[in-house]
């Protein structure tokens, strides 16, 4: 192995609830989260993971947030990153003062108007960029305010993975390092190819609504209306779909840039234990032929029962000999995703 390898591990967290027994799933939550990685850590990885929060909790009625977070073995206060999550909450939206509301469209839940209940499925790209920036601005200050332990906010990771033109353009305005949304269409659609949209079921087996918005937004055609439009990402990543191996590229746009740092390991519930462990074997052959750094980045969620967070667990269980020798030898780092993007940032061109 020529190169090292970097494995990010992150939770994206919905700005719904930590109640055990709360919607949509009545589960575990946070919890679930909780015993996952004292799983992770009894095998011996005691590393940081990066957690992108929605501050939507602070808005909708969950009680003291702030003395959960604080309080939570979910989160390791000493080494982890917190980075900044939006799903398009009604509450989050008009937290920051953008009116009219977005109703559709929506990969969430939807009343009989085709209209998202709640905001937590439609795409952030569905406002103006002049809106998507009230509304990331608003919630990183007000994330930054509410954790209980004073930091800043580097990166993003969109709801949904939806960061099109407009959240990009967004973002590099208002001065984040970097994204973490890009994400492989073949994580939601098994066989997706240069010639495939593939079947459209995820490497878990099943159906989701998101599936036709990730294959528009990640692959390789270039759409240039709305929600979808994708032309910054297949510009700076070479007229490339998001692929299991996709690595670390900038992006730029008048004057900005900003890092897309690839969810390319994916996301239990989505995906399966199979593809997370076929990803680093590709990451693990792509370090021994590459002149620079490789990176890695799986993860889950917060909301959801133990059995969709289970897949990451067992990509620890399985790989366990593998990492941690690797680990030893200092040929794997886990790392945050900012401190990963700072290791990517060396080897571009500005
Ligand atoms: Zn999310």
């Amino acid at each position: 192995m020529a190169q090292t390898l970097y494995i990010s591990v992150t939770v994206d967290w919905e700005g719904r609830t930590f109640d055990k027994d709360g919607p949509p799933y009545y589960a575990e939550n946070l919890e679930g989260l909780v015993l996952l990685r004292e799983k992770i850590k009894a095998l011996g990885f005691d590393i940081p993971w990066t957690h992108y929060i929605t501050p939507n909790y602070w808005l909708n009625g969950t009680a003291d947030p702030t003395t959960v977070l604080a309080n939570t073995k979910a989160i390791d206060w000493g080494k982890d990153e917190i980075g900044l999550h939006v799903h398009c909450w009604y509450d989050l939206v008009q937290n920051a003062q953008v009116d009219p509301l977005v109703e559709n469209p929506t990969f969430g839940n939807m009343d009989i108007f085709g209209n998202d209940t709640s905001g937590h499925g439609v795409p952030l790209g569905a406002y103006s960029t002049a809106n998507i920036i009230k509304i990331v601005t608003k919630a990183k200050t007000l994330l930054e305010q509410k954790l209980p332990h004073p930091l800043t906010v580097k990166g993003f990771r969109c709801g949904g993975w939806m960061s099109n033109d407009g959240v990009l353009t967004a973002l590099m305005q208002s001065d984040f390092f970097y994204d973490c949304s890009a994400v492989p269409p073949v994580v939601f659609s098994q066989g997706f190819s240069t010639v495939s949209l593939g079947n459209k079921k995820d490497t878990v087996g099943d159906n989701n609504s998101i599936t036709d918005f990730i294959l528009s937004l990640w692959g390789y055609i270039p759409q240039d209306n709305g929600i979808y439009q994708n032309t910054l990402s297949l510009k700076w990543n070479n007229r490339q779909a998001i692929l299991p191996t996709t690595q670390p590229y900038k992006i730029f746009a008048n004057s900005r840039s900003v890092i897309e740092m690839p969810n390319n390991g994916g996301l239990s519930d989505y995906t399966s234990e199979a593809y997370m462990t076929a990803a680093l074997g590709d990451a693990l052959k792509l370090a021994d032929t590459s002149d620079e750094p490789v990176f890695l980045n799986i993860g889950c969620h917060q909301e959801g029962p133990f059995r969709y967070k289970n897949s990451l667990f067992e990509f620890f269980d399985n790989n366990k000999a593998q990492l941690l020798d690797l680990k030893d030898q200092e040929k794997i780092i886990f790392s945050t995703v900012y401190e990963a993007s700072r290791a990517a940032d060396l080897h571009m061109v500005d």
